[in-house]
């Protein structure tokens, strides 16, 4: 092994986890390279490029805390960053802290093997490459491997299949031409009203209705801004004791403690503020079915309000629990079901039977267009992870380890697997937290973890298997609290992927998480053997 090939730090993933891993291990004087299978840095906002895509979380909360000046000198333009915003603010902080000259763009890492005399990761890169090092950090992301079905026919369609997960960077222009689109999810509800503006005819194979709320996006209101970079910090300290860590505004009364007119003022209220914060109205929406009901009746009301032709409203009104699935936010989705060239089909009742050249068929007709899109979303959490060849100690497979779903300590490591992190990993807040907070809450503890090691001349930390069981527990204990582990097919269990182990993934509650967090690091990382 030459000396380039000798790291202390490999950080798989240059999206805002691994970039800001990659300034604090540099911090800790640690030699580190990033590898990143795009070519350039962004993660999701890299590859998610479909037209509308933008955040769902207030502009001034999702972005980094770590340096002061950064927040204190990026504005932002809108009160939902549009993408290609946050790509910049990705490029710009790339920049700012010299991160490209140890990113490894184009690269995908395809086997990462612990060997236990040396310890130290072998990673080898789809070129062939090989490098080894003390400690790797999967920052992966949580919605990176995208999904696509497994269509009959889908090889055989003569116009272009599009992912909204892979977006062409150049774009596509729709004008004079017919789209199809599958799936209704967060992305595609995104997308629909603008592409049904460009083209001559779109149309909407739904089988699952999503829940709506309109984003009310709006330009940065300025004294905003102003009043809250003037208190940033007091400011994202508030935020990280809210259980998502985001300002939403949490209502503390039961929907069913209130008179109707009071519940419907709420709903109001949220509806015209518009976005995620629609969750908050009521403390128990994701406990009480009969309380979720209540706002599921209200969202049902607003689509048949917007949406002329109600028999295409009521394809439109979901039954599920509000929530259960990822809420979404919009601009003008519903709205779009009004116009003489948008069609929704329903692939619910009428299944799609293949792909065909032209289009495709369903159990009920055939439909023909010239882009197909497919909206149909992520292997969460686990799917980019898995898609490496991952061997721990004993050569045993993370692949084998996790076929009946996936266990670890805190969603940061999983035992077997030395010296290994996942950032964001499932069994911890992630995408049920504001992202970047929770992002930069794992890698400040891998940071303070690193540091107690070499601190101590520790060559080796591994998560006990007991602490590992006990934690999956915890998690489970508290999903089970909520409606969402049986509420619905959702990709935070899993259930849109065949054959995925169903189990609902994330930690539900961030601040009480960052005390697990803290109390391990404190007991001298109880729950972990340090060699
Ligand atoms: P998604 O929520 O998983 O939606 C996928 C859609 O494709 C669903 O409507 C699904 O229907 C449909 N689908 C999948 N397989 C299908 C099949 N074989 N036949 C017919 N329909 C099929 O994916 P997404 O919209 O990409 O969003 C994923 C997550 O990314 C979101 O939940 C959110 O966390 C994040 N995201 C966030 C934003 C934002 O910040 N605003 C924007 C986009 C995405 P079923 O429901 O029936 O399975």
């Amino acid at each position: 092994m030459n000396a380039e090939q000798k790291l202390d730090v490999i950080i798989v993933g240059a999206g805002f986890a691994g970039m800001y891993a990659l300034h604090r291990m540099r911090a800790l004087g640690l030699k580190t390279k990033v590898f990143e299978r795009g070519d350039g840095v962004g993660g999701t906002w890299y590859w998610n490029r479909y037209p509308g895509a933008r955040c769902d979380v207030n502009s001034m909360e999702y972005s980094y805390q770590f340096s002061d000046e950064l927040q204190q000198n990026w504005s932002w333009s809108e009160k939902y960053a549009p993408q290609p915003e946050i790509l910049e603010y990705a490029n710009h902080v790339a920049d700012k802290f010299d991160l490209l000259r140890d990113i490894n763009f184009g690269c995908n890492i395809t086997s990462l093997h612990f060997d236990k005399n040396s310890s130290l990761w072998q990673c080898t890169t789809e070129k062939g490459e090989l490098f080894y090092s003390r400690y790797c950090i999967m920052a992966t992301g949580c919605l990176s491997k995208n999904n696509i079905p497994d269509f009959p026919g889908l090889g055989n369609f003569r116009g272009e299949v599009l992912h909204t997960g892979n977006w062409p960077q150049k774009g596509r222009d729709f004008t004079g031409k017919t789209v199809g689109i599958i799936g209704t999810g967060s992305s595609a509800i995104q997308a629909i009203p603008l592409i049904a503006k460009q083209a001559s005819e779109l149309l909407i194979f739904q089988r699952t209705p999503s829940y709506s709320i309109p984003a009310r996006n709006e330009a940065m209101d300025k004294k905003y801004e102003a009043k809250i970079k003037a208190e940033y910090s007091t400011f994202r300290e508030d935020n990280s004791r809210r259980y998502a860590a985001l300002n939403n505004n949490p209502n503390s009364v039961s929907a069913l403690e209130v008179s109707e007119k009071e519940r419907q003022t709420e709903y109001e209220q949220r509806w015209e503020a518009g976005g995620l914060p629609f969750l908050a109205s009521f403390n128990d929406l994701a406990i009480n079915i009969e309380a979720n009901e209540t706002a599921s009746k209200f969202i049902q009301g607003k689509i048949r309000e917007i949406v002329e032709n109600q028999s295409v409203a009521d394809l439109l009104c979901p039954s599920t629990i509000v929530g259960c699935k990822r809420l979404c936010v919009d601009t003008d989705y519903y709205k779009t079901f009004n116009r003489k060239n948008v069609s929704l089909v329903d692939v619910a009742n009428h299944p799609i039977e293949e792909i065909t050249e032209s289009g495709l068929k369903t159990s009920a007709g055939e439909y023909e267009f010239d882009y197909l899109i497919l909206a149909t979303g992520f292997d969460a959490m686990t799917g980019a992870l898995l898609d490496i060849d991952i061997k721990g100690l004993e050569g045993k497979r993370l692949k084998d380890k996790w076929q009946d779903g996936p266990k670890n300590y805190l969603g940061l490591s999983v035992s077997g697997f030395p010296n290994l992190f996942t950032i964001t990993g499932p069994g911890s807040p992630s995408v049920l937290a504001n992202m970047i907070v929770a992002i930069e809450q794992h890698v400040d503890w891998i940071s303070d973890c690193l540091k107690h090691l070499e601190k101590h001349s520790y060559q080796v930390i591994v998560a006990d298997e007991a602490a590992e069981e006990k934690w999956v527990l915890e998690v489970n204990r508290i999903a089970d609290q909520t409606l969402y582990p049986e509420g619905c097919n959702s990709w935070y269990t899993g259930a849109n992927i065949p054959d995925k182990p169903r189990i609902f993934m994330p930690y539900l509650g961030f601040p009480s998480y960052v005390q697990h967090c803290e109390h391990v690091a404190r007991n001298n990382y109880e729950g972990f053997k340090l060699s």
